[in-house]
């Protein structure tokens, strides 16, 4: 299995992911529209947080499923725990040290449309 190194912008926290880079997504939820980042989806258990583990800090909205995480030295987003996919993480490509943005296919995900609580809560994402 490849393995890629990714850290945060500041260097304070490190991980590793050893999947196939088959396909990397943008999503225009409300969330991602603004934090912009293309990310590409990893099984949790290929992913390993190698260094600065009690810097990332966790941000919940909305439903509260999704797990994000961000440096809390430099602000970056580095990975998510997915609420569609709660066994795999989101990670952010950018982040990936020797990884070319164009590395992989690049699809929009659409997750303008999952459920914002209460208000037209839909019980189950629709899906990209
Ligand atoms: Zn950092």
């Amino acid at each position: 299995m490849p393995t890629h190194n990714a850290t945060c912008h500041c260097g304070t926290v490190r991980f590793q992911i050893t999947s196939p880079l088959t396909e990397f997504t943008t999503c225009d939820c409300s969330l991602c529209k603004m934090r912009g980042a293309v990310m590409v989806k990893v099984p949790e258990a290929d992913l390993t947080v190698t260094a600065g583990e009690a810097a990332l800090t966790l941000y919940q909205w909305n439903m509260r499923i999704a797990k994000h995480y961000f440096c809390s030295q430099c602000g970056i987003y580095v990975f998510h725990n997915k609420r569609a996919a709660p066994d795999h993480y989101g990670v952010n490509v950018r982040c990936l040290t020797d990884v070319a943005i164009d590395a992989a296919p690049l699809r929009a995900t659409e997750g303008e449309n999952m459920s914002v609580n209460p208000v037209g809560a839909q019980a189950h994402w629709l899906g990209p």
